[in-house]
């Protein structure tokens, strides 16, 4: 089933034949050299935060990263970001390389069977529809179109970007809240109600707007917002 899901998408994106990361050739149909793919499982494991996932030096309840101000239920991440993941997610803001969401997929799946996550909708990070004309694609949308299909999700969007919404380098932290406070509207408010939802996207960094978000889905009624990205980065616990 997951192949036929791989090639059907394999029609709507490029493929590489080259490792995704170092670009050597690899001509065993895989993602990834050797190298980099013991690369990738060195980010993989270790202890890690119950509530927001991020990798902690030993298992935490609730660690110092998510202490305050968290509104997402659950959250978990493939992987921690650093190392040859961020060059791989850096690569993913590019239209041309749309395709990798075909690559991180598989793990996205593995982390939402393995840790149980539980939802009856899936949703993304909205993108204004400037920032969207500029880039071409959101990638946390691409991600879930395709989680959609793979875990057979019903695919939402109950939000939208606002554009007037004024560039977050610079400002305070009290202020960048305050802004993204501000910055998405509904686009549909009915559409959450009673329903788990699950929230992906590529980076966990501060949680502000996954928060965001999580706090005005279960404004509307939605019963939890849980969180998958693919990576997340290191708790202040670490
Ligand atoms: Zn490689
Ligand atoms: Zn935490």
């Amino acid at each position: 089933m997951k192949n036929l899901i791989k090639n059907l998408s394999d029609v709507f994106f490029k493929e590489n034949l080259t490792c995704n990361i170092c670009h050597k050739e690899t001509f065993n149909g895989e993602y990834f050299c050797e190298d980099c793919q013991k690369a990738l499982e060195a980010l993989q494991g270790g202890a890690y935060c119950l509530t927001c996932g991020r990798r902690t030096t030993i298992p935490t309840v609730r660690c110092f990263s998510c202490k305050e101000n968290w509104q997402v239920d659950m959250a978990r991440s493939a992987f921690s970001y650093d190392g040859v993941i961020k060059n791989l997610i850096s690569a993913f803001k590019y239209n041309e390389n749309k395709y990798l969401a075909n690559v991180f997929t598989p793990f996205l799946e593995k982390v939402y069977v393995s840790e149980k996550f539980d939802s009856d909708a899936i949703t993304f990070v909205p993108m204004n529809s400037e920032r969207l004309f500029e880039r071409g694609f959101n990638q946390s949308q691409t991600l879930c179109e395709v989680l959609s299909k793979s875990l057979n999700i019903e695919l939402i969007a109950p939000l939208f970007k606002k554009n007037e919404v004024k560039k977050q380098v610079g400002l305070t932290a009290k202020d960048r809240a305050m802004n993204i406070a501000s910055s998405f509207g509904y686009l549909d408010k009915n559409i959450v109600k009673d329903k788990k939802i699950l929230l992906v996207d590529d980076v966990l960094t501060t949680g502000a707007t996954s928060g965001e978000i999580a706090k005005m889905l279960k404004k509307q009624g939605a019963l939890s917002v849980s969180l998958l990205t693919i990576a997340s980065v290191k708790s202040l616990d670490i």
